[in-house]
C-alpha cells in the first residue's frame, strides 16, 4: 500500500469491527476504533494493535444514535489521522422477537445504529473523499440485507436499508474514486449473535443448542459459522486501490446461505 490509508471503523471494540480493524492496522492502516465497552480493555486493544502493527490506532466512543457524537468522531478521526481514506459502516444491534411484542424503542434503536448512523458518517466524510478524489466506503450489511428471517423486522429492515444506501452512495462516488460497497455476512460467532440464541429459542420454542443446529448453522450449507478473519479479508479487499472498479456491490459472505 503506497500512501497509509486512515481508516475509521464504527463499532469496532468486539467481533466483526474488532477483527476488520485488525486486518486494516495488519495492512498498515491508521485506524479509528469506536464502541462501547469496557475502557480498560478497550486502551488494551489499542495500545496492542499500535504495538503489534506499528500504525496509529486512535480510540472514539461516539453513540451511533447520536449524530452530533458521530460528526465528533470524524473530525476528531481527522485531527488525529488525517484524511479519512476508508470508512466502514459496522456497529449494529439485534433484537429478536415477534412483531406484536416488538418494543417500539428497540424498533428506533436498530434504525439508528444499523441504518442511520451510516448516513451521518457518509455524510461527513463524502465531501472531503470527493475533493481528494480517493474514498472507500465498506457497510456491514448482513445476509439479512438480501433475504428476511422471521422475527428479526427492524433489524431486516435496517439491513436491506443499507444495502440501498450502498447503491446511492456509489452512484454518487462514482465519478470521484469513491466507491461504496456492502458486505453481508451470514452467521458470524460473536457477541451479537451469542445474545441472540437464547431469545430466538423462547420465539421458537427450541432449546439453545437447536437454534445453533437447526436455525443457525441450517442457514448455510457450509454447516459452519463465517469468522471475522474472514470478513476483515474481504473489507481489506474492498479498501484497496485494486477494488476501484467495484461500487455498489452487495459482497456475500454467507457459507452459501443466500444461494438456496
Ligand atoms: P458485536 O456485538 O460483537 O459488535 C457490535 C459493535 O457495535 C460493538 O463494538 C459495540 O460496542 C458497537 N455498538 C453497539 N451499539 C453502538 C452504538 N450505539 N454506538 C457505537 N457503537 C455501538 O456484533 P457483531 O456481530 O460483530 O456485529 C457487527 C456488525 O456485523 C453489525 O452491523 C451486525 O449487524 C453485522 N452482522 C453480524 C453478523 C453476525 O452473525 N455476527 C452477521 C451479519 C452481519
Amino acid at each position: 500500500m503506497s500512501k497509509r490509508f486512515n481508516a475509521v471503523i464504527t463499532g469496532s471494540t468486539s467481533g466483526i469491527g474488532l477483527g476488520v480493524a485488525t486486518a486494516f492496522a495488519a495492512e498498515g492502516m491508521n485506524v479509528c476504533l469506536n464502541g462501547f465497552g469496557d475502557r480498560d480493555r478497550i486502551e488494551e486493544t489499542r495500545a496492542g494493535l499500535a504495538d503489534k502493527y506499528g500504525v496509529k490506532v486512535m480510540y472514539n466512543g461516539a453513540d451511533m444514535t447520536k449524530p452530533a457524537e458521530i460528526r465528533a468522531l470524524i473530525e476528531e478521526a481527522e485531527d488525529v489521522l488525517g484524511p479519512v481514506d476508508v470508512l466502514v459502516n459496522n456497529a449494529g444491534i439485534q433484537h429478536v422477537s415477534p412483531i406484536e411484542d416488538f418494543p417500539e424503542e428497540k424498533w428506533d434503536a436498530i434504525i439508528a445504529i444499523n441504518l442511520t448512523a451510516a448516513f451521518h458518517t457518509t455524510k461527513a466524510v463524502f465531501k472531503g473523499m470527493k475533493e481528494r478524489g480517493f474514498g472507500r466506503i465498506v457497510n456491514v450489511a448482513s445476509a439479512h440485507g438480501l433475504v428476511a428471517s422471521p422475527f428479526k423486522s427492524a433489524y431486516v429492515a435496517a439491513k436491506h436499508g443499507i444495502v440501498g444506501l450502498t447503491k446511492t452512495v456509489a452512484l454518487e462516488g462514482a465519478e470521484f474514486g469513491v466507491t461504496c460497497n456492502a458486505i453481508c455476512p451470514g452467521y458470524v460467532k460473536t457477541p451479537l449473535v451469542e445474545a441472540q440464541i437464547p431469545d430466538t429459542a423462547k420465539a421458537r420454542g427450541m432449546s439453545e443448542e437447536e437454534v445453533v443446529q437447526k436455525v443457525i448453522l441450517e442457514a448455510q450449507p457450509t454447516k459452519k459459522f463465517v469468522t471475522v478473519e474472514e470478513v476483515g479479508a474481504l473489507a481489506v479487499f474492498l479498501a484497496s486501490r485494486q477494488a476501484g472498479s467495484i461500487t455498489g456491490a452487495a459482497y456475500q459472505i454467507d457459507g452459501g446461505w443466500v444461494a438456496k
